[in-house]
């Protein structure tokens, strides 16, 4: 039986004279997560898209999968191809749904005929439908209000589909479309998940990340390489830039007073991570920080944060709780890895006491009594780039 993915534009459908590009950049992104799978005909007819497989040895679960963490879709359905033949609907639908109608109680048909030509109406065509199923599965009962399966049959210009309820989709809006940002990204819970959200709203992901080695070992960064994998089956594939940190930490250690270690590190972070995002086309930086969480998330210390970067910085849980955060780091699948235990270059050097509120012009003095700009020059020189494929994110993963 040929099947076919039907899928419904979500929030994009609003946005007017600009929603061509926006699904033409969807049908892209599309194309783009699911082309290792297998060849197949995308087409975009009324509000709809189809995903139909040009062969018959395409994973269709997992062309599903994928399908549902693509932003931009408000709900998608497996569907079975039939012609725009009565007979051919009924032998298909009990074929199709065999299994899902024998195990369930009650049932309803609904019928969608945009073929307004087709010569039964879609009353009609629930009433046959239905009395199909209940020869063929005389255990069934109707139940219009509160149906355990729904089946639905569309008649569309060309062909029919046959399917059962719509799955939900990731909702959001197309990558690629709000422009370009960059995550800096630790193996903590919170910036896998901030950035996450800002690839929903349509931000595509270029990644930063600090290591500090020997302070932090090779499977730390194998750990957030993974982590941007989870999440590039969201936002597509990304480059990750890796910014050796280690002269710089040991410098701040050296030169500059304890309590103000952390935000002034911060502050570098900032200067390095603009730089990079600059030479590589992003026009904002993103962070997972949420306001009080630690001494560095407070409003000072944001603010002394903000200060050493001119771009916009995106917080997107700023108003969160932790435990907000980790339900959707569980959703995502970031949580397991996140929480295996490697060192961040955050948690190397950490001040006993540091400044909750730091005062802008004193961290300013305190930065003076080094020069930073040839380390920083020398760590932007030195900076490597690692490829994150969305691919990989569906494959077993590595152990770390
Ligand atoms: P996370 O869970 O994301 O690590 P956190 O609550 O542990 O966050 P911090 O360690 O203070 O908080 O880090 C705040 C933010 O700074 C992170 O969300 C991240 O955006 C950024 N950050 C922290 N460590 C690094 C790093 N090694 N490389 C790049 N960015 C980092
Ligand atoms: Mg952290």
């Amino acid at each position: 039986m040929e099947e076919t993915i039907l899928i419904k534009i979500g929030e994009i459908a609003l946005k007017g004279l600009n929603r061509r590009t926006f699904e033409d950049v969807l049908v892209k992104n599309i194309r783009r997560r699911i082309y290792p799978l297998g060849e197949f005909t995308i087409q975009n007819v009324q509000s709809t898209i189809s995903v139909t497989p040009k062969s018959d040895d395409i994973d269709m679960a997992e062309t599903a999968e994928r399908i549902g963490k693509i932003f931009g879709i408000a709900a998608y359905s497996r569907a079975c191809i039939a012609k725009k033949d009565m007979d051919d609907i009924k032998i298909k639908t009990l074929e199709y749904l065999k299994d899902e109608l024998q195990n369930a109680k009650t049932f309803k048909v609904e019928a969608k005929r945009s073929d307004k030509k087709f010569p039964l109406k879609s009353p009609e065509i629930c009433s046959e439908i239905g009395g199909v199923i209940l020869e063929n599965f005389p255990h069934l009962t109707v139940d219009v209000h509160n149906p355990e399966k729904t089946v639905t049959i569309e008649v569309r210009d060309f062909c029919s589909f046959i399917r059962g309820e719509a799955i939900r989709g990731a909702g959001g809006i197309p990558v690629g479309t709000g422009g370009k940002a960059a995550i800096l990204i630790s193996g903590g819970i919170d910036s896998p998940v901030a950035a996450y959200m800002m690839a929903k709203r349509g931000i595509e992901l270029t990644a930063i990340h600090f290591a500090s080695p020997p302070y932090t070992s090779e499977r730390a960064e194998q750990k957030v390489r993974s982590l941007l994998e989870i999440v590039s089956a969201y936002s597509g594939n990304m480059n990750m830039f890796v910014v050796p940190f280690t002269k710089i930490q040991e410098t701040i250690e050296k030169n500059c007073p304890e309590e103000l270690f952390t935000i002034i590190m911060r502050r570098i972070m900032m200067k390095i991570s603009e730089i990079i995002a600059v030479k590589n086309g992003c026009s904002a930086l993103i962070t997972g920080e949420s306001l009080g969480q630690v001494a560095s998330q407070t409003i000072q210390a944001i603010a002394c944060t903000d200060e050493a970067s001119t771009m916009p910085v995106f917080r997107p849980l700023i108003g969160m709780d932790k435990d907000e955060i980790v339900t959707i780091s569980r959703k995502i699948g970031t949580f397991e890895t996140s929480i295996l235990p490697f060192e961040d270059c955050c948690t190397v050097f950490t001040p006993k006491h540091p400044r909750t509120r730091p005062v802008l012009k004193f961290v300013k003095q305190a930065e003076e009594s080094f020069d930073f700009a040839s380390l920083i020059e020398e760590a932007i020189d030195n900076v490597r780039i690692v490829k994150i494929h969305s691919h990989n994110a569906f494959k077993e993963a590595l152990p770390i």
